[in-house]
């Protein structure tokens, strides 16, 4: 497919080509990075597998994802290949098929598709792909093309999965489950407060080696970015930058003043829950989700719900559509105006809107920053992975909020919601939420600890590409 960017008008623009696995919690941060590399002045194409582009097609209406759009002072455009699946495959939900699948077509896809830029004039200068795509790195060193990675999780667990990886630090193993693990820049991580994938009960034995596989060949990247900023994880960032230097780039969260775009990658129908927000008195409203992946027991969901209608507070709560059957029956009828459940949310608007007094949020590593970056205290309900580790920094750490324990009864979560928005508990976690709102901007704002890496990088592209020889004539 030929690629027409209209409006480019000085001749010429360096491409970065991002390659994202099929999932919103990658999506999302790779495409926020697109957009602030984008509006620096590049061409960045971002890519996924077909079905992913048929859902963001779908979701959004916008069928012509190909075109580039522009942002600041560059561009954006997708463009799709497939996984070896069929789009309607559902059989893509479980990693044991997917991964094999798009681990041998993949590679050769990629390859077509980077040729085909270089055919239409705009060849690539970089790659950045995020996890459970290692071989992107591999494609990228083969073509002779520099390559880059967007950790999406933490630096804490990235130095924790790093440092299993290459055997730095004493693990749980199963004769001796109770290790506490000491990595420098962390605190102790006790055995139930690792990421869940790494103990030796974990029944999810594929994502572990999903996830580790990244640490195989990362070394053939030159540049790792992180979803983080230094505020937020000095110490981590230090500590790991001695084996590897580690680049903080977040939090890649929108509302995104300066990149003025309403490009969106959601991948299900976002529903319009910001007029009964509009209709909510300030501080006052629970917004609950657990993001894209998480689905809760039936008692669990029930508990939830009663809990929600037992706090004297309205309520925003995201049910995907596939765990609407799951809700108590009558509750919505129940909950009247007073509760509002939607398949899926514009959660980033949400959280920056000022009748949104706390998040009950299953702790993914984007929702967490969203939450930092929007100043809104949490109830933290961890299911597993990094979402167990991001919970204790959300409540020890960063001091915005508390845990409720699974799994949950109504009556916990009345308190919870109770503790982090009246009291005197409340007031501090709320300043605290403050504190880290401003931190977060003062990162991403011009010339902020972010931004300045982000300049940096796109300096370095812009200066390679030239050099090189590897910029378009339009
Ligand atoms: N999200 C959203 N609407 C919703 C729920 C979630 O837009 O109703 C977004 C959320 O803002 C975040 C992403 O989906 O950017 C979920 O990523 P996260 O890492 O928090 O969790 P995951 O879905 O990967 O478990």
């Amino acid at each position: 497919m030929g690629i027409a960017i209209e409006g480019v008008t000085d001749g010429s623009i360096p491409h970065v080509l991002m390659v994202s696995f099929a999932g919103q919690g990658h999506l999302n941060p790779l495409l926020r990075f697109a957009k602030r590399i984008a509006a620096k002045g590049l061409l960045v194409t971002l890519c996924s597998t077909d079905d992913i582009g048929y859902r963001i097609s779908s979701s959004t209406g916008d069928s012509a994802l190909g075109v580039p759009k522009p942002v600041g002072r560059g561009f954006i455009r997708f463009e799709f290949f497939s996984d070896g699946l069929p789009v309607d495959d559902p059989g893509r939900k479980d990693l044991d098929v997917l991964m094999p699948a798009i681990g041998s077509t993949g590679p050769p896809a990629l390859v077509d598709l980077i040729r085909r830029q270089a055919d239409a004039g705009f060849p690539v200068s970089c790659i950045v792909n995020n996890p459970f795509l290692p071989w992107a790195l591999d494609v990228a060193a083969d073509m002779g093309i520099p390559g880059g990675v967007l950790w999406i999780q933490s630096c804490a667990v990235f130095t924790t999965y790093y440092s299993y990886y290459h055997s730095l630090a004493e693990f749980p193993t199963e004769d001796n489950p109770d290790v506490t693990v000491n990595l420098p820049g962390l605190p102790p991580m006790k055995p139930e407060e690792l990421p869940t994938f790494l103990l030796p009960s974990s029944r999810f034995k594929s994502a572990r080696k999903v996830i580790l596989e990244q640490f195989g060949n990362v070394s053939k990247a030159s540049w790792v970015f992180a979803n983080s900023f230094e505020k937020l994880e000095r110490e981590t960032i230090d500590a790991i930058s001695h084996r590897l230097q580690v680049i903080p780039v977040g939090p890649l969260v929108e509302p995104d003043d300066k990149s003025q775009s309403s490009i969106r990658g959601d991948l299900f129908k976002v529903a319009d829950c910001m007029y009964w927000l509009d209709a909510q008195a300030p501080s006052s409203v629970v917004y609950v989700s657990v993001g894209s992946v998480v689905v809760l027991s039936e008692e669990e969901m029930s508990e939830l719900a009663w809990g929600l209608r037992k706090c004297s507070r309205p309520f925003l709560w995201v049910v995907r559509r596939d765990t609407q059957a799951l809700l108590p029956e009558g509750f919505i009828e129940e909950a009247g105006d007073r509760g509002l459940v939607v398949e899926w949310s514009p959660q980033d608007l949400v959280l920056a809107h000022p009748a949104v007094a706390c998040f009950v949020t299953h702790c993914g590593w984007n929702s967490t920053l969203e939450a930092l970056t929007a100043g809104v205290p949490v109830v933290t309900y961890p299911q597993w992975g990094d979402q167990v580790p991001d919970s204790k920094f959300l409540v020890e750490v960063y001091g915005v909020g508390v845990r409720l324990r699974a799994p949950a009864t109504r009556d916990e979560v009345e308190r919870c919601v109770e503790a982090v928005t009246q009291g005197e508990g409340a007031e501090a976690i709320k300043a605290r939420a403050a504190e880290w709102k401003e931190a977060a901007a003062r990162a991403v704002e011009e010339g902020g600890s972010s931004d300045r890496h982000i300049q940096s990088f796109v300096d370095e592209i812009k200066k390679r590409a030239s050099c090189s020889g590897d910029i378009a004539a339009v």
